[in-house]
């Protein structure tokens, strides 16, 4: 019951930079329960939460997921009475923009 993978500061694993724009080295600054926290990029020397290596979602991937929950929300749970910020959500029935392809898994 060995576990080599013990991070320390100041190790250098990869990350994804999202000034640099890609993977990069990045020097850990901070852990929290045995995983990176924050590193800071090796190339630009800027701090950020750890990405697991995971570019972040651009914006139109946010609105992609924000589309795809309005139709989740429509379509899977009555929308609750009083809740805020309901947006003029008026036709019954509409239809829901219907996606094709799949996303791939992985
Ligand atoms: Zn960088």
């Amino acid at each position: 019951m060995n576990f080599t993978l013990e991070l320390r500061l100041g190790d250098v694993i990869d990350d994804f930079c999202v000034k640099c724009r890609r993977l990069t080295n990045h020097a850990i600054v901070s852990i929290i329960q045995q995983k990176p926290a924050k590193v800071r990029c090796r190339i630009c020397y800027s701090d950020h939460d750890y990405r697991h290596e995971q570019a972040p979602p651009s914006k139109k991937d946010l609105k992609k997921a924000e589309l795809f929950a309005q139709v989740l929300a429509q379509g899977g749970t009555p929308p609750e009475p009083g809740a805020e910020g309901a947006e003029g959500a008026s036709a019954d029935g509409a239809e829901a923009p219907r996606k094709r392809g799949r996303k791939k898994a992985g």
